[in-house]
Formats: structure tokens, sequence, C-alpha cells
């Protein structure tokens, strides 16, 4: 049965509608909805089965851990074997938010959830809806990004019905996400504070949260690929963000600075003088630009923000949409290698590979 689709006005969430997708939550259904991120696919942390229903739905390996999704600081405590001076200090600053914690997991936390971890990651969104949800639910609820696992997340209910429609219960629809990318995650476990997924948070962001309290902030080096998990025979990840492939649009992506403008054009050509790229039976390109100009149609370019908060908020539509309309290959002019553009640059780098 495909999944039910609920409108829900962010200013006003029905306490009707949010009633019965809680329900549906504590009897262990699967439930989409929106955060400020990208939409979540939720499941009742504390029940194991339920947790395994997103794995199955979203076709997720098991070694790769969901976040649990709470109220405020008292629901994220309760899951929480220990809460350390960083978390405080981050939660304080930044919940709701856009900002992922792990920290030591509490006992009652299904090891399901954390794929056998013995560190739990929490996060309070911040969005009407989920927050309604969420209290109603009375329930931590897992949810990862609502799509196929490697696909590119969500930010429109759309997106998530073209991609897990007849897979799960329920769909609300509150609008498109405002921040448009992942959560920044970072690890509260040890004494320095890392950076497992950037996110629209910063080092820097994070680095003046603590400030005074002799914390440093580190970034985390991505050490696992796609296909070399566990599965593969490889290492257990740090954090499952850290796989290189897990945010890609179907096409080929090439990924290039503004410097290489004329070789990218050349290239267009060269691809174009081929028979590539022209007719229906080879597709359809699209590029996303900021400041280059490339010998494409019109109709190819997506015209992308300077401000690295609007650049996130529309990346995975614009690679949703060249999806949709079935773009073989998309070329992306890389946004500044400057902090503020860590998050985007992030997901970028992993949707060419
Ligand atoms: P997703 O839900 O697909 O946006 O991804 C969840 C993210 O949360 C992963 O990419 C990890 O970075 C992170 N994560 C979840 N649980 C843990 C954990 N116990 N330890 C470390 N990272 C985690
Ligand atoms: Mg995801």
């Amino acid at each position: 049965m495909p999944a039910v689709l609920h409108p829900v006005d962010p200013r006003h969430p029905d306490p009707g509608v949010i009633g019965l997708a809680a329900t549906m939550l504590r009897h262990g259904k699967l439930v989409a909805f929106p955060t400020e991120t990208v939409y979540g696919l939720g499941a009742n942390a504390l029940d194991p089965d339920a947790v395994a229903a997103i794995y199955a739905a979203k076709g997720r390996p098991a070694w790769n851990p969901v976040i649990a999704h709470v109220p405020d600081v008292a629901a994220a405590r309760a899951l929480a074997r220990s809460w350390p001076a960083s978390a405080a200090r981050l939660a304080a600053a930044f919940w709701p938010g856009p900002l992922t914690l792990v920290v030591p997991k509490a006992a009652q936390v299904p090891d399901v959830a954390t794929a056998g971890l013995d560190a739990v990651a929490l996060r309070v969104p911040d969005h009407p809806v989920a927050l309604a949800l969420l209290r109603a639910a009375g329930v931590p609820v897992a949810a990862p990004s609502a799509n196929r696992f490697t696909q590119i997340s969500p930010t429109t209910a759309r997106h998530v019905q073209a991609s897990l429609g007849d897979r799960i219960d329920c769909i609300l629809d509150g609008g498109p996400c405002a921040v448009g990318i992942e959560s920044t995650v970072v690890d509260c476990t040890g004494s320095d504070v890392v950076i497992l997924r950037p996110g629209m948070i910063t080092a820097d962001d994070l680095a003046r949260a603590l400030h005074g309290t002799g914390i440093a902030v580190r970034i985390a080096v991505r050490t696992v690929s796609h296909g070399a998990g566990p599965e593969a025979g490889g290492p257990a990840p740090r954090s499952p963000g850290m796989a290189d492939r897990h945010y890609a649009p179907q096409g080929d992506v090439w990924l290039f600075d503004p410097t290489q403008q004329d070789e990218v054009a050349a290239a267009l050509q060269a691809r174009a003088a081929t028979g590539a790229g022209t007719g229906a039976d080879t597709g359809t390109i699209r590029a996303l630009l900021r400041t280059a100009t490339l010998p494409l149609p019109a109709g190819s370019v997506v015209p992308m923000p300077d401000d690295p908060a609007a650049y996130a908020r529309r990346l995975y539509a614009a690679l949703h949409d060249a999806d949709a309309d079935g773009a073989v290959l998309i070329v992306i002019e890389r946004p500044p290698d400057e902090p503020r553009w860590s998050g985007v640059r992030d997901r970028l780098s992993r949707a060419s590979r």
C-alpha cells in the first residue's frame, strides 16, 4: 500500500494529524516527516523491530547507525549514559538545530539503532512539525534521511514519495526544508570534539560555543569508501556519514573549480562532437553554476546561489530535478574552499564519486 501523504501547515501543525502519526510511531510504523535539514524516515528508536524496518525500507546496511530525534535536552539525556561537558555546551548553543551529538549510549537504546556501537547520535530538530510529532509520540524517533540508501536525501515530501512511497506507512508534508543538507555530526565521547560529518554548523561555530572550556574541535579524517564497509571485509566505519558515496544522483557528476572552466568547456564540446549528450538516447546534461559560463543551452544551466545557506537549501532539489529529467551528466562548479562552504563541498564531493 502506498504511503498516505498528509499536508501539515508548519505554522499550525494540526493536532489531529500529528496525533495520528504519533500513534503510528508508537505502534512500530514508519512515518516520514520534515525537519529543517532534510526529511527523516522515523520509527520508535526504542523498538528494535521498528528500527530494523527503517533499514529494510531504505536498503541501508546494518553497520550504518541512525540518529535518534528528541524534543528537548532532557529527552536526549535520558538516552545517554553520561552527558559530556562538550555535549552540554553544544546542545545549549545549537539545539534545536542542525547539529547531531554522539554521546555514550544508555542501556535502553537498542543495539540495532547504533549498529552495535557504544555511542548514540542525538538531535533536537528545529522544525515545528518534527517537534510536535516528537512531543506527541513520547518516544525518541530514530530517523535517517527518508531515501533509499546512497540516493540523494529528500528536501520535499515529493522526493520522499518518489523514493520510498511504496515502502512506508505515512508521509507528513510540511513543505521544503530550510537548511537542505544533513546535520553536522560531532563526536562528544572524547576529550576533543570531533566533526564526523560537516554541515551548516561549522568548526568555527563549534569552537566559538566551546570557547573558554579548553575543549578543542577537530575534523575527522575520512577513512571508509562506499563498498568497503564490514560487508566487504573492511572495518566498521567510525561514522557511516564518512562513507564516500552516500549522497549521489543517478547521472555522472563532474566537479570543477572556476579556474578549470575552459577545460570543462572543451570537454563538453568534445563530448558534443562525438554525439554524446545530444539526443534523447544519450541523455541530458545539467550544469549547476555559480560564476562559470559553459557552452550549453540555457535550459541545461541551473544558476546556483552565492551564499552557502541558500546554496544548501537549493542543492538537493537541483540534483533530484536532474535525476527526474534523466540527466546522464551533471557538471557542478565547486564553491570556494572556505569553512562556511565545508558542508556543501562535502556533499558535492560525495555526489561525484
Ligand atoms: P543519516 O541518518 O543517513 O543522515 O546518517 C546518520 C549519521 O549519523 C551518520 O552519517 C553518522 O555520521 C552519524 N551517526 C549515527 N550514529 C552514530 C554513532 N553511534 N556514532 C557515530 N556516528 C553516528
Ligand atoms: Mg542519509
